[in-house]
């Protein structure tokens, strides 16, 4: 557990949250300032800053911990559609800097069909095979 690390608190129970789903490595809350009506955040117990602090064993568990809330949620939310969403460092929007994953789910008409995007790049197809030269493994 870190020090004056807010999600260590609430995984462990110390402070308090609306809890939809908990075992030995995670607990779920819901998000105290929601997307969506259901927006919850998939924490694990033990503390990692970041997906690349994530160790893999962890990140398959919390896809499919991700994968069995979303049926669920879906059934029981009627919601129309799903937003997965994890954010890494200031750069990416990371406000909270212990790993979670946000479970979004969407509404058909919800008032954010404008939002969770971005601006669209115009690169040629020299950078483009520029980039995947250097991307590919
Ligand atoms: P990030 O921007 O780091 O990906 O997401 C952090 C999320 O944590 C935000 O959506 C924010 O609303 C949520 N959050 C921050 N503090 C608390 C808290 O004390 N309780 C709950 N339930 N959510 C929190
Ligand atoms: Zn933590």
């Amino acid at each position: 557990m870190k020090e004056d690390c807010i999600f260590c608190k609430i995984a462990a129970g110390e402070i308090s949250s609306q809890t939809i789903f908990e075992n030995e490595e995670f607990r779920v809350i819901l998000d105290i300032s929601p997307a969506a009506k259901g927006h919850a955040l998939i924490i694990p117990k033990e503390h990692y800053g970041n997906i690349y602090e994530l160790p893999e064993e962890m990140a398959a568990k919390v896809m499919i911990l991700a994968k069995k809330l979303t049926g669920h949620m879906t059934d029981v939310l009627k919601c129309d559609g799903f937003n997965i969403v994890q954010n890494n460092g200031e750069a990416a929007g990371q406000t909270v800097f212990h790993f979670h994953m946000h479970l979004i789910p969407r509404y058909k008409n919800d008032g954010n069909q404008d939002k969770l995007c971005w601006n669209h790049l115009e690169l040629s197809q020299e950078e483009m095979k520029e980039i995947c030269q250097q991307l590919r493994q």
